[in-house]
């Protein structure tokens, strides 16, 4: 059983949004990432040119494109977490899927049809580009923040399972209800342009100091934050002097920020 379905629905749900995000449930990963890439017409990732033409197929399905500047050939998935590897995009999207509804290893590889070392690369790789991918970003005007949270799955990782802590016993009860250090809290912020942030925080519940080391000296000091009720947010909009509005029992604040 995945810890995340220890998750309360509304987390499990923003969890879902952060991992796919909302629009990505109905079309497919390549189109959302097509969408995404060519959001101001079809721009070369390597030389920013614009003579940009389709240019057949991978073995994997992924449609390929030639830059008429620089000559090169890319695919939609170029600089992405998805990049280099020769599984299809559908492969992904299923495996991000099984991420989200916090299956094992062992089922993720299987509902997938990858090796179980595959599947621990990529569970890395993403819980990785989630906290790398947004360096640098920094967000002004209308800033949205919220947190998601993600099971530590010592499930499945053997070395960690047995370096780091006892294993729990089979059918054993997590030790507390709710979000204890069994799952790691993710800050995260967009703003308007579409430039987010987020970082794997820290473990267990969102604290102040959990939204600073994510957002502190991120965030335009003109920039107005929208957020839900946790006092993490008061305390670090009084302390870094931004203009805070909370909406009560907001959901669904964050979406999107799946653009690693
Ligand atoms: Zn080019």
């Amino acid at each position: 059983m995945g810890l995340i379905c220890q998750l309360p629905r509304a987390e499990r749900a923003k969890l879902q949004r952060m991992l796919i995000g909302s629009q990505v449930n109905a079309l497919d990963l390549e189109t959302y990432l097509t969408q995404r890439r060519f959001a101001d017409g079809r721009v070369c990732p390597i030389c920013g040119g614009t003579h940009v033409l389709r240019n057949g197929r991978r073995r994997s399905g992924a449609q390929k494109f030639i830059c008429k500047d620089c000559g090169k050939t890319f695919s939609i998935s170029k600089n992405t977490v998805f990049s280099g590897t020769r599984k299809g995009l559908a492969v992904w999207m299923e495996y991000l899927n099984c991420m989200a509804e916090g299956l094992s290893l062992d089922k993720s590889a299987e509902r997938c049809g990858i090796t179980h070392s595959t599947a621990f690369a990529w569970r890395h790789k993403i819980l990785d580009a989630i906290g790398k991918g947004t360096e640098g970003d920094s967000l002004a005007g209308i800033v949205e923040a919220d947190e998601t949270f993600l099971p530590v799955s010592y499930k499945g990782d053997r070395r960690a399972e047995s370096k780091e802590r006892p294993s729990r016993k089979r059918g054993g009860e997590i030790h507390r209800r709710g979000l204890s250090d069994e799952f790691v809290c993710i800050p995260c912020a967009i703003d308007r342009r579409g430039n987010a942030l987020s970082k794997v925080a820290k473990l267990g519940k969102c604290s102040t100091q959990a939204v600073d080391v994510v957002l502190g000296g991120r965030i335009d000091q003109q920039a107005t934050l929208y957020t839900d009720g946790d006092a993490a947010y008061r305390r670090f909009s009084r302390a870094n002097g931004h203009t805070l509005v909370q909406i009560k029992g907001g959901r669904g604040t964050v979406k999107g920020i799946y653009h690693i």
